[in-house]
Formats: C-alpha cells, structure tokens, sequence
C-alpha cells in the first residue's frame, strides 16, 4: 500500500515538473528572444513568467482548468485551443509522457526518492535547452548553474560522491577540443554548444560520455536529414545541437543509472 502511493507520487510530480518546464521553457522564449522581448521590464517579465494563467501562444485567452491536467487536457481539448482552434504543439505534452516514464524507471532501480525528484528537475532543465534552442536556436546561459547543481546534488545526497579529478579532466579537453571546432566551424557550432557539450559529458564521467557523443550525432545526422528542407543544400542547414544533446543526456543519464547500479550485469550472469 504505502508502495502504491510512493509510485503515484513519482509520478505526479514527474508530471507536474514537466508541465512546469515546458511551459517555463516556452515562455522564455516568448519574453526574452520572442516578440514580447521589448515590451517589458525584467521584474515584471519574470512576474509573468512565472505566475500568469497558462494562456493560449495564440490568442493569449485562458485555459480553461479541465484542459491543464497533465497529458489528459492535451487530448481532451483535441489538441487545440479551445478559442481560436490553433493546434497545439506534440512537444508541449512529450515532456508530460516521457517524464513519469523516465521517473519510474529512476525511482524503480534507485528506490529513492529525493534522487528521482532532483533528477527530474534536472532534466526539467534540459528540457528548457531542448524548447529554447529548438525555437530559437539559443542556449541560455542563465540556465547552465542549474544544469550542474541539481545532478551534482542527486548524485551527493545518493551516494556521498562528487565530481572527481576525471570529470575535471573530460571537460577541459572537450572544451578546448570544441572551442578550436567553434572557432573554425563559422557559427555552426555555438559558444553554447562548447559549454554544454563539455560540461553534460563531464557529468556524465567515463566512459558514458562517449555513448552520449555518439547518441547526440547520430541522432542530429539523422533527424536533420529526415526533417531537412528540400530546397536547401543539407550541409547549409542549421542544427540545433542542444535540441540533440538535451535529448541524448537524458537517454544518457539513464542509461548511466542503470548500468551503475549493477542492473546490466546481472542480465549477462
Ligand atoms: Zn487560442
């Protein structure tokens, strides 16, 4: 009984935290890179952000409260606003979906629940550099502290470590590797990029960083071309790279749990 219960809490929060981050992610977009960008001052941006009714993108009337419940709402509404019928994005309840998935699977081979709960907020986060990127093609450095403290935390209150000489050493190679790639590629490869590629598979350690390097091109080889533009040649187009690497680290990070946890072992005995 007190199982079950701990089992539908993973996963209300899970689905709350996505909701939550979705929404903050496309929001960012919104009031800091979108055409709300000059329209006000920064407290009052952050005021919005964080406590107006979820509203319409569109026609910016409120939801009404039986189309916010998690998943539910999006296929209730028919997947579109209520108002105007513009449709609703699939990435506004992917997050929904995936996230209490990926958190039974956490709270299962961990059984804590404090670790799934930072690990979520953790990817809550690279989800924001999913959309921002996604959209705009723009990682927000405001966003990188949190992409490190939350992770590093889980992995501390879980099992007493932190990161070591190793990850240290992973991240000052990739940076300069990536930075010198930055510099030669023409702007294909962001300053963003360099951080975040550095610093993800730094907190990934050895050897899962190189699972996650190679998760995040062949997806972005892959996705690219099957979603590339006709009529422009392929290797012009822009990639965002974050939208791949915010995807990859959590496949990443799973995986990392699941093999670190002595699961992937006991398949093969
Ligand atoms: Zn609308």
């Amino acid at each position: 009984m007190i199982e079950a219960l701990e089992y539908l809490l993973v996963i209300l929060f899970s689905t709350s935290f996505a909701s939550f981050y979705t929404t903050l992610g496309y929001r960012l977009v919104l009031y800091f890179y979108g055409k709300k960008r000059k329209n006000l001052k920064l407290v009052k941006k952050w005021n919005y952000i964080l406590t107006k009714p979820s509203h319409c993108q569109s026609c910016e009337v409120d939801i009404q409260p039986v189309y916010l419940i998690p998943i539910f709402g999006y296929f209730l509404s028919g997947r579109k606003c209520n108002h105007c019928s513009t449709k609703i994005p699939i990435f506004y309840v992917l997050p929904e979906i995936l996230f209490p998935i990926f958190a039974l699977f956490l709270y299962k081979i961990t059984n804590d629940l404090l670790y799934t709960l930072l690990i979520i907020i953790f990817f809550g986060h690279l989800t924001i550099v999913f959309i921002t990127d996604y959209k705009k093609y723009i990682i927000d450095y405001e966003n990188i502290p949190f992409l490190l403290f939350f992770p590093i935390l889980a992995e501390y209150i879980h099992s007493g470590k932190l990161p070591d000489s190793e990850s240290v050493f992973i991240f000052v190679i990739l940076f300069i590797v990536f930075f010198l790639i930055s510099i030669f590629s023409n702007g294909g490869f962001g300053f963003g990029d360099v951080w975040l590629i550095s610093l993800l598979s730094a907190l990934l350690g050895h050897p899962y960083w190189i699972f996650f390097f190679n998760l995040t091109f062949l997806s972005s080889l892959f996705f690219s071309f099957i979603f590339r533009t006709k009529s422009k040649s392929f290797l012009k187009q822009k990639i965002p790279l974050g939208v791949y690497m915010s995807g990859s680290m959590m496949i990443s990070y799973l995986v990392k749990i699941y093999i670190s946890n002595d699961n992937f072992f006991i398949i093969y005995e």
